[in-house]
């Protein structure tokens, strides 16, 4: 018997990034052979790389996202809190002003973990990479792919020293992120375009690193204020993540006409002056700078319509940026990868690995925790000018005028901020924001007064040496 696995039961994945990585350990147990082709060198710990230009920013990793890494890596969880990540109960380690008001720090509903994006992604690494059933070819460019327009049966490479060989197999997974050429892939392969909608609310990024002051280097909360998508003019909104090593990453944003600069100067006055409260300007005033300002506009929110298209070649599949990329605003990437992974898992458990139609099957699975993390995004962002062509419709409008309510109620509500925070972590679909009981909720309103500012504790505002 051959030790090779017939190329039939090799699964690639293109990309080796959070998505790429966690489809990975999907699929390990199920192909007898997981290889991920990585375009950049992996560094070995966090470590910046180019394929990577994101992880300068802020990024929040929400308890939907981490379900679904457990339930593949079981103990990435732990692994992440010994490399430094903390876990941040939501919204008790929270101080955020919402369009409609300041939350309070209602005990904890769900969590997200505070951490660089580096240090998330080089320990995901690890942990997969540890399985001996996948094998990582880093430094290696995806060029396209083989088969026809039935059925792809493999992938066209690049190596380092510019050498190209081609891999055959019996599943491909696309996860190279929002740069995916699968469109372009695809037609070669004689498919037509798939559907695509962008909504782009024309949002630009600047972030910037520092060391906070001692005291409050351990436990700080997140703070963040948040844009009003409702309010006339363009969004500006800024979050304060207290990240390893006793940094504070500093995301600043704002959408068309609203822009943050790229200076460092720049960036203090639009912290201080732009946002809709000046708390974090006040806490950076107390903060070391660790790094010059990064700037993005990669932010639209894009989708591509793959479960809809009229043929879908067998062994092939597309998750994570590669198929929807949203707003970064609102932190979901992360954990809609990480569902999609698990759900690649689950499609091929139930289907079989090789079964007519498997392909299929995943690309429609996928689109639900896709579906649900756009409707969230585009909910808000068609609010803002210029970001579609003909503006909210009716029913925009109806659906935003009850999340507006719902977050006023929330405000004053720590049983609806719970129901809030289920929609937002990504672990219930927005139905349950549905039910009778929140309706009548909703209808109340607020059960306690409104916060006149941040709910910062007092040892907390000493720590940070605002008292
Ligand atoms: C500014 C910003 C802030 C964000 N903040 C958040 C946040 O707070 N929370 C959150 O959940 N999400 C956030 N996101 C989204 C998050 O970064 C993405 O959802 C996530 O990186 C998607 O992972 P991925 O593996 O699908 O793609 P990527 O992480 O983009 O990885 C794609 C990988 O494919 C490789 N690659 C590309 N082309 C090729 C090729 N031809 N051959 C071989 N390899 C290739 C790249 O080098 C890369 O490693 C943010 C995004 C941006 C831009």
């Amino acid at each position: 018997m051959s030790e090779r696995p017939s190329p039939a039961e090799v699964a690639v994945v293109l990309g080796g990034s959070h998505t790429g990585m966690l489809a990975a350990r999907a699929l390990a147990g199920l192909a007898d052979r997981v290889v991920v082709v990585e375009r950049d060198v992996l560094p070995a710990g966090p470590e910046p790389r180019k394929g990577l230009p994101q992880s300068r920013h802020v990024h929040l990793l929400w308890s939907g996202g981490v379900l679904a890494m457990e339930e593949l890596l079981p103990g990435i969880g732990e692994a992440l809190r010994a490399a430094g990540a903390r876990r941040a109960p939501v919204t008790t380690d929270m101080v955020a002003l919402s369009p409609r008001g300041w939350f309070r720090r209602w005990p904890e509903s769900h969590h997200i973990v505070l951490a660089g994006r580096d240090l998330l992604d080089a320990t995901v690494r690890s942990s997969v990479l540890a399985d001996e059933r996948i094998e990582l070819r880093d430094g290696t460019e995806v060029l396209g792919l083989l088969g026809d327009a039935g059925a792809v049966t493999g992938v066209r490479l690049r190596g380092r020293d510019g050498h190209e060989s081609t891999l055959e197999a019996g599943l491909v997974v696309d996860a190279t992120g929002r740069g995916s050429a699968a469109p372009r892939w695809l037609a070669a392969l004689g498919l037509p375009a798939p559907v695509r909608r962008e909504v782009d609310s024309g949002l630009a990024y600047a972030s910037r690193l520092h060391l906070a002051p001692e005291p409050a280097r351990d436990g700080f909360p997140v703070v963040n204020v948040q844009a009003d998508p409702r309010a006339d003019g363009p969004g500006r909104a800024g979050v304060l993540l207290p990240i390893e090593n006793g940094r504070w990453l500093v995301t600043l944003s704002g959408t068309r006409g609203g822009e943050p600069g790229s200076s460092d100067d720049d960036f203090e006055r639009f912290a201080h002056e732009e946002l809709r409260h000046p708390v974090i300007g006040e806490l950076l005033a107390r903060a070391e700078p660790l790094s010059g300002v990064s700037f993005t506009r990669t932010t639209a929110n894009r989708r591509h319509y793959y479960e809809r298209m009229p043929s879908w070649p067998e062994n092939f599949t597309v998750l994570g940026d590669a198929l929807a990329a949203y707003n970064p605003v609102y932190g979901h990437g992360l954990a809609v990868g990480a569902q999609s992974a698990l759900i690649l898992r689950e499609t091929v458990r139930r289907h079989r690995w090789g079964a007519a139609g498997l392909a299929r099957r995943i690309q429609k699975a996928v689109a639900r925790p896709v579906g649900a993390a756009w409707d969230l995004a585009i909910g808000q962002d068609v609010f803002y000018p210029g970001a579609t062509e003909t503006g909210p419709t009716l029913r925009d409008r109806l659906v935003a005028g009850y999340v507006d309510r719902l977050m006023h109620t929330a405000t004053g509500n720590g049983r609806i901020a719970r129901r809030v925070t289920d929609v937002t972590s990504l672990e219930r679909r927005a139905e349950v924001l549905l039910s009778p009981s929140v309706l009548l909720a909703a209808a109340v309103g607020p059960l306690k007064p409104r916060l006149t500012g941040p709910p910062l504790t007092a040892e907390e505002m000493k720590n940070a040496g605002l008292s």
